[in-house]
């Protein structure tokens, strides 16, 4: 199967996918479309940025289109999605997909004003898109009528479930007919999701497509052992050295997300913060200011940040590591988007090695240390021998723990994509010590991480991805000042002890 016309989709769809450059199935897209054209159900493991939601947009659209309701227009299909970013880019793609289609689609979701919405509802729609808070809501209040829903889609089921909504999910499950198409798309499969797999699934076809394998390929990571003291200005020296202009910092809380935002711009970078205790206007004043290029770097909870599909993404930073290994994984995932590179600098601070152990497992290798930076702290280099997970003193997530690959449900993968058969169990320990060695016997320590002309650490060959365009508008306007600030703080470094 090659082409969009090999599936049988409606002729106005394949104009739509057209003249949206879309020429061939995308490896979910080529799994999961002829089941649901067939009208089976799927259980998806998928993330975005794998082309999931065409995936399941397309043969429902196709559906809808072919057999048109005797009367009015009932709400056939509901999507529902954890986060207010993801359903509003659901919404978008519907319209583009479905543009020479007859075929209305809204989206709702928490956060603002429910009026617009509801009007949209009573002018009738065919497809609704919607988080699960606002649609129980706007049901309750009599907008929403679900009892002729057709197809139901439920996506990114692990982070709704996450993010609590296990509950939702089970009263919105109950407002829909019980014959009706069903798809489930998760990116991970923690043993919650297949309990709910088998509550909402009827003999699903599954579709295993394994996010990093494309992605993980064509990312550098590094990991930095530092104190957590020395965070920040680690990273502004990143930054500042490799003239990043369209990157994504990770913090644990959203309360760091806001300081450190706020302290890149004091030194100069032009920066916001994007989580959940935002206003979705101030969310989304955000990405759009990111997408532009008049920020430069995003500062992130975990999320707030599903659902940004942002292709020019460069670098991604775990300021913190996360206690789960697989959002190591989809927070990596965000640079190194449509056939790009990307580089992902991850900061292990004493209390987080055991993470980063756990994130080794499920790569299946360890990470390149970046051990030539001023800030180096060897303590926070994982024992050998050491277990995954959290150690005293560990900061812990917000969220449910759960497990760190082995006997978690997880499926383990190495850099190529494939299932590891030794169970991916190597230890935290160091790769090529002696290679580490010769590095810093070529390296002369008097480099800064990241430097443009001297980077430490980086294997040969490959150059990072610099998008200067952004930096070049923004230079002209305020440089000159930052290149003082940035001195300073050279300085400054340079009398450490
Ligand atoms: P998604 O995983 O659905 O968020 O899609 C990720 C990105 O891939 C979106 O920007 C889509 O527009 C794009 N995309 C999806 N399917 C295709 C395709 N078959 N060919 C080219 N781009 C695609």
């Amino acid at each position: 199967m090659s082409t969009f016309s090999d599936l049988g989709l409606d002729e106005r769809i394949l104009e739509a996918l057209h003249s949206e450059g879309y020429r061939t199935p995308t490896p979910v897209q080529a799994e999961t479309i002829p089941a649901l054209m067939s009208g089976r159900d799927v259980m998806g493991i998928a993330q975005t940025g794998t082309g999931k939601t065409a995936a399941f947009a397309l043969p429902i659209l196709h559906h809808l289109a072919m057999k048109q309701p005797a009367s009015g227009r009932p709400i056939r299909a509901l999507m529902l999605t954890p986060t207010r970013e993801l359903a509003a880019q659901i919404a978008e793609r519907l319209r583009v997909y479905g543009r020479h289609l007859p075929i209305y689609s809204t989206v709702i979701f928490g956060g603002v004003g429910q009026s617009p919405q509801v009007k949209a509802l009573r002018r009738g729609v065919d497809v609704l898109v919607a988080t699960p808070g606002r649609l129980l809501d706007l049901h309750n209040q009599g907008h929403v009528d679900l009892s002729e829903v057709q197809h139901f889609v439920l996506d990114e089921a692990d982070r709704m479930l996450d993010m609590g909504f296990s509950k939702d999910v089970e009263r919105i499950l109950a407002l829909v007919p019980r014959k009706r198409q069903n798809l489930m798309f998760s990116a991970t499969m923690p043993k919650a999701i297949g309990t709910l797999a088998g509550q909402m699934l009827h003999r699903p076809v599954e579709v295993d497509i394994s996010p990093e394998a494309p992605t993980t390929d064509r990312i550098e990571q590094y990991i930095a052992f530092v104190q957590k003291g020395d965070k920040r200005q680690l990273l502004i020296d990143l930054i500042e050295g490799q003239m990043v202009s369209c990157g994504i910092v990770f913090t644990r809380t959203k309360h760091a997300a806001n300081r450190l935002a706020k302290q890149l711009v004091k030194v100069g970078i032009p920066s916001d913060s994007i989580h959940g205790d935002k206003s979705q206007t101030a969310r989304t004043r955000a990405l759009a200011s990111f997408k532009k290029g008049d920020v430069f770097v995003l500062v992130a909870t975990d999320i707030a940040s599903r659902g940004i599909d942002v292709e020019d993404i460069t670098h991604v930073f775990n300021f913190d590591l996360p206690n789960e290994p697989e959002v190591y994984i989809h927070r990596i995932g965000r640079t190194a988007r449509a056939g790009r590179e990307g580089l992902a600098y991850s900061f292990c601070d004493e209390t987080e090695s055991g993470y980063l152990v756990g994130i080794q497992q499920l790569l299946g290798e360890e990470i390149e240390v970046l051990e030539d930076q001023p800030y180096h702290f060897e303590k926070a280099r994982p024992k050998p021998g050491q277990r995954p997970g959290r150690v005293k003193g560990s900061p812990v997530g917000g969220r449910s723990r759960r497990g760190t690959g082995r006997g978690s449900g997880m499926r383990r993968y190495n850099r190529g994509g494939q299932k590891r058969s030794d169970g991916g169990n190597r230890s935290g320990g160091q790769r090529g010590g002696d290679r580490r060695n010769d590095d810093r016997k070529a390296n002369n320590r008097t480099s800064r991480p990241g430097q443009k002309s001297d980077r430490p650490n980086r294997p040969s060959g490959r150059r990072p991805p610099q998008h200067n365009d952004r930096r070049s508008k923004q230079q002209g306007r305020s440089n000159a000042s930052n290149r003082q600030k940035s001195r300073r703080q050279n300085q400054r470094r340079d009398d450490r002890p």
